[in-house]
């Protein structure tokens, strides 16, 4: 099985490019903010404890995400591999994952990286505010936090996988054809 890490800050087109990736390499797309954005459409308990977190543009509790990547890992069956979309974002979170991998004899793959910088970040997101209407990109001073969250938390991950020797890094400005090429590339190698 593979297991790819989807890394990037916000706006730099994990959501987009994820669908390609998936169709190619027949995986299972897993993206950590769409499964809480369900839970909180359907009003369970943890969707309503997320959303205050998700709202203000930080970051819910480790075990939150652990537990439903775990739940996926241990229901998809008839795929070639995992595509982790916004998973992890903290150390904690990426210890977590090589643990639960490890224990079913598995290891990450690759951590394929979309790199933008951070001024693009505030333009593709005010450019998606209009398109898909998420509360947590509306308000500039949220997505300010967001990326601040990013650099802080989830930043150092780049220095992690690169020390495992997974990291691949994508210039993320062009076009998504374009994008999706150096994508496709780096996967290949
Ligand atoms: P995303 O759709 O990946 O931009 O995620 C939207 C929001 O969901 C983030 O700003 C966080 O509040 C929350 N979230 C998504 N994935 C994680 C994660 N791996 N760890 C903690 N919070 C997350």
């Amino acid at each position: 099985m593979k297991y790819y890490v989807l890394f990037g800050p916000p706006g730099a087109g994990k959501g987009t490019q994820a669908g390609a990736m998936v169709e190619r390499y027949k995986l299972c797309h897993i993206s950590t903010g769409e499964l809480l954005r369900s839970e909180i459409a359907a009003g369970t308990e943890l969707g309503a404890k997320a959303k205050a977190l998700i709202d203000a543009g930080n970051l819910v509790p480790d075990e939150v995400v652990e537990g439903m990547i775990e739940a996926k890992f241990n229901s998809v069956k008839n795929v070639e591999g995992f595509l982790l979309d916004g998973f992890p974002r903290t150390l904690a979170q990426a210890d977590a994952l090589k643990d639960m991998l490890s224990r079913r004899g598995e290891s990450v793959t690759a951590c394929i990286s979309l790199m933008i910088p951070d001024a693009l970040v505030h333009e593709r997101i005010a450019n998606r505010a209009k398109l898909e209407g998420r509360a947590d990109d509306a308000r500039d001073e949220v997505v300010s936090n967001r990326v601040k969250t990013y650099h802080e938390k989830t930043e150092p991950l780049i220095a992690y996988y690169k020390a495992a020797g997974l990291y691949r890094e994508i210039d993320g400005v062009g076009t998504i054809e374009e994008v999706r090429n150096r994508i496709f590339e780096a996967m290949e190698k």
